[in-house]
């Protein structure tokens, strides 16, 4: 085992702080890599504050699941990555491997709930006693679960595909999202903002919903054909019953009823946003009448996160993106809370 440091919260209301953390030694199929960016996922700021009473929060915490870096060691029996390399990790470590979703590549979903998240999930090489993050100098990481990245594209602005790309990659691919289709997605943060990225990408009619007047030009720039004022609810209702899919990021719990009642026959609103508290129920009727659905995504797979990160390279796609110092952290928790982030904070940690 060794130490390294890593930004710390040890409540869920004081400041974050610099501290010393353990990582386990280089296993036979372990990758160990010196972390040199870190984005900053609202999953974070919720897991800080311990507002997931469904996954408590363990202290010390350090989260961060949008991480790239260069390899430092390898072990015996790790075959697609060699010191020097850059490599990747997402929002997993680890899952079961052998049942039928671990088999499909859909370990975010395993179904014996082996799934081990980057950070605040039990740790079962028992270095602490929870999964300890990004917002770190080093991180050794099961080579199943590492990535590789184009050295083509800016690493600082690679990081936040981590996580929030493929959560936006992944449910736009389920759903079918392309040319002749009809896409919304609502909320232009870290996640929207690479949801109006891909849509476009995918040939999709893209509308952006935002509650931040502000954020229409910036919606047009990154993708979106239309943006529209999600509190205007005639502007809203000029697009009833014409959405294939919608996809929500909204990190609060809110009125669902007005996207169901844009989707067509058979649309579906899929949420991703995992706000502190339940959406209010929404009406059955506007389901029932429009065969309409609303469902959930997680993530994405190892593989599906693999073809996400080569099909950025190819494409020339990375988030947007401001670099902050490890130091300021707490101060870009405030701006996210006030929906000011263009459109994601990512922490050079290379000053840690
Ligand atoms: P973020 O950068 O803070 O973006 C959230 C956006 O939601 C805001 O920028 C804002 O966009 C919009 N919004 C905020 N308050 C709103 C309100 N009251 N009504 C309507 N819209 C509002 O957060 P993020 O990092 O993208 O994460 C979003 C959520 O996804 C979080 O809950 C996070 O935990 C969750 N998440 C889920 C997964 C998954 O696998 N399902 C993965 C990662 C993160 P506008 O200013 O444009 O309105
Ligand atoms: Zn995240």
């Amino acid at each position: 085992m060794k130490n390294v440091n890593a930004i710390v919260a040890n409540s869920a209301t004081a400041p974050l702080r610099t501290a010393s953390i353990p990582r386990r030694d280089v296993g036979p199929n372990d990758v160990e890599f010196e972390i040199l960016y870190c984005g900053v996922c609202h999953s974070d700021l919720h897991t800080v504050r311990n507002e997931w009473s469904a996954w408590p929060t363990v202290y010390p915490c350090v989260p961060g699941h949008e991480i790239v870096g260069r390899v430092t060691k390898v072990g015996a029996k790790v075959s697609r990555f060699r010191v020097g390399d850059l490599a990747a990790t997402g929002c997993m470590v680890d899952s079961c491997g052998t049942c039928p979703s671990c088999k499909e590549g859909l370990e975010q979903y395993c179904d014996t709930g082996g799934t081990a998240f980057t950070y605040n999930a039990p740790d079962s090489h028992g270095t602490a006693p929870v999964t300890y993050g990004g917002y770190s100098k080093s991180i050794v990481v099961k080579e199943h679960f590492v990535l590789r990245v184009s050295d083509k594209l800016s690493l600082a602005a690679v990081a936040p595909l981590l996580c929030a790309g493929i959560t936006l990659y992944s449910p736009l691919k389920h759903w079918g999202a392309g040319p002749g289709k009809k896409v919304g997605i609502v909320g232009l943060g870290g996640l929207g903002h690479m949801g109006v990225k891909f849509a476009h990408a995918f040939g999709a009619h893209t509308v952006l919903f935002t509650t931040s007047p502000s954020k229409v030009a910036d919606g047009k720039r990154l993708g979106a054909d239309e943006v529209v004022i999600s509190k205007n609810a005639d502007a809203m209702a000029k697009h009833a019953r014409s959405f294939d899919l919608i996809v929500s990021t909204v990190a609060v719990s809110h009125d669902l009823d007005p996207f169901v009642n844009l989707l067509k026959r058979d649309g579906s609103l899929v949420l991703v946003g995992a706000p502190e508290h339940p959406h209010q129920s929404p009406a059955v009727f506007n389901l029932i009448f429009a065969r309409r659905s609303i469902a959930g995504s997680g993530i994405g797979g190892i593989a599906e996160t693999q073809e996400m990160l080569d099909f950025c390279a190819k494409e020339n796609i990375t988030s947007d993106i401001e670099l902050i110092q490890p130091g300021e952290v707490d101060k870009a928790y405030e701006r996210m809370l006030k929906n000011d982030v263009k459109y994601r904070f990512v922490i050079d940690m290379k000053a840690l």
